[in-house]
């Protein structure tokens, strides 16, 4: 679905994505793990249409990305820091991912609320369409969250740091949830965490970046057994 030849990223002589290949395929679930500063966003931001490549193609179902604005894409982005809106409820924030959709029209009004209904109820929060964004807690907004970015029915759907302001225990709880929703879905994945518990759990393949480079890709089993180099395997927290 997704393939990336050759990107990079640079800011001044600094090459934050370097020289990236990766493929993804229809249905994967795909988590980038790495270091803080190591080009993880970045990346996301480039396969969302916002942040122009310096070198590389992306492609998107075959087709070169290059001229295709961020709404035409098809994807969904979920933000490191969520961003809803604190003055709509919960269900003017989902209904704004239906907004998002690439036609021109979208759906009718009057289908936008069953589709918001039908959405939070998905992610576990039936009913909560009327209540303010600043009654829920931090797990709850991460979810309509979820919600939103999920609302245009994304080809593909990116997630950067999805669990990030939660304690381990929800985010735990949530990555289990998550991994059964995206099957169910068969929604295809592309996340960002620098939490390699979350990444092996969620992921059906995970990604190590270092300082903008695939240091390795592999399954999470692969990658826990055969760590390709030394910085991985300290990354992964092994001592020697
Ligand atoms: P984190 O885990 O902290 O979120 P990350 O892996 O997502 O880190 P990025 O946000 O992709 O890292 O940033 C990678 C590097 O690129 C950082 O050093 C950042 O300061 C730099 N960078 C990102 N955007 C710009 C920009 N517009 N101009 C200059 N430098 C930038
Ligand atoms: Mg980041």
């Amino acid at each position: 679905l997704l393939e990336l030849a050759g990107v990079s990223v640079r800011f001044g002589e600094r090459a934050v994505v370097d020289a990236v290949d990766l493929e993804v395929a229809e249905q994967e679930i795909v988590c980038v793990l790495g270091p803080s500063g190591s080009g993880k966003s970045t990346l996301l931001r480039v396969v969302a249409g916002l942040q122009p490549v310096s070198a590389g193609r992306v492609l998107l179902g075959g087709a070169d990305q290059a001229r295709v604005p961020v709404h035409r894409r098809g994807v969904g982005l979920m933000f490191q820091d969520h961003q809803l809106f604190p003055h709509r409820d919960v269900g003017g924030n989902v209904a704004f991912g239906l907004r998002m959709r690439g036609s021109a029209q979208g759906p009718a009004r009057a289908a936008y609320a069953s589709r918001v209904a039908e959405l939070l109820e998905l992610v576990g929060l039936p009913g909560a369409q009327g209540r303010p964004v600043a009654s829920l807690s931090g797990g709850e907004q991460q979810r309509v969250a979820l919600a939103r970015a999920l609302a245009p029915s994304p080809r593909l759907l990116m997630l950067d740091e999805p669990l990030g302001q939660l304690d381990r225990g929800l985010r735990e709880r949530l990555v289990v949830e998550l991994r059964e929703l995206f099957s169910r879905l068969g929604t295809t994945v592309l996340a960002v965490t620098h939490d390699q518990g979350e990444a092996f759990a969620l992921a059906d393949r995970v990604v190590v970046m270092r300082e903008g480079r695939i240091a390795q890709a592999g399954t999470p089993l692969e990658v826990w057994q055969r760590p390709a180099s030394e910085f991985v395997a300290r990354f992964l927290g092994f001592e020697n």
